[in-house]
This record gives structure tokens, C-alpha cells and sequence, in this order.
């Protein structure tokens, strides 16, 4: 398996981390997209590729998805 280097923590800068494959946000597809990792040392979640917070990106992914369930909520109350 190829392992791709890892981005520094945001938080303590170091590049020992662990990957996320489930959260609370965005299930088990949610982390995989945005490379979601957990630092080791302080416990931040950041982005493994851009080594910056996904916060936003967290916040975009759950809004879609928030907004994906009405439109679909609605779809099935209108049949
Ligand atoms: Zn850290």
C-alpha cells in the first residue's frame, strides 16, 4: 500500500497522525473526501493533504447534506 506523506498538524506541527475513517459529521464517506486526520500528539483533526482545519470544509459537507435530505424530504412528501 502506498503511503502518502503526511501534512504537518495545524496545531503542534508535528506529522503524527492517524487516519479518521468514521465521524460523527460525516460518516464513514465524509472523512475519506477530505483526507481527515487525527494528530497523535494534540488530538486535532485536520486535513492531511493541505495540513490545514477542515472545519470549514465540515461545515460545507454538512450543510449539503443537510440540505440534500430536505430536497429529497420533499420529493418523497410529495408523492
Ligand atoms: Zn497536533
Amino acid at each position: 500500500m502506498e503511503q502518502t506523506p503526511l501534512a504537518a498538524c495545524p496545531t503542534c506541527g508535528k506529522t503524527d497522525a492517524k487516519k479518521i475513517t468514521y465521524t460523527w459529521w460525516g460518516g464513514a464517506l465524509g472523512p475519506r473526501m477530505m483526507n481527515h486526520v487525527k494528530c497523535n500528539n494534540c488530538g486535532t483533526g485536520y486535513n492531511s493533504k493541505t495540513g490545514k482545519s477542515n472545519t470549514t470544509a465540515i461545515v460545507i459537507y454538512m450543510v449539503v447534506i443537510i440540505v440534500v435530505f430536505a430536497i429529497l424530504g420533499a420529493i418523497l412528501q410529495g408523492m
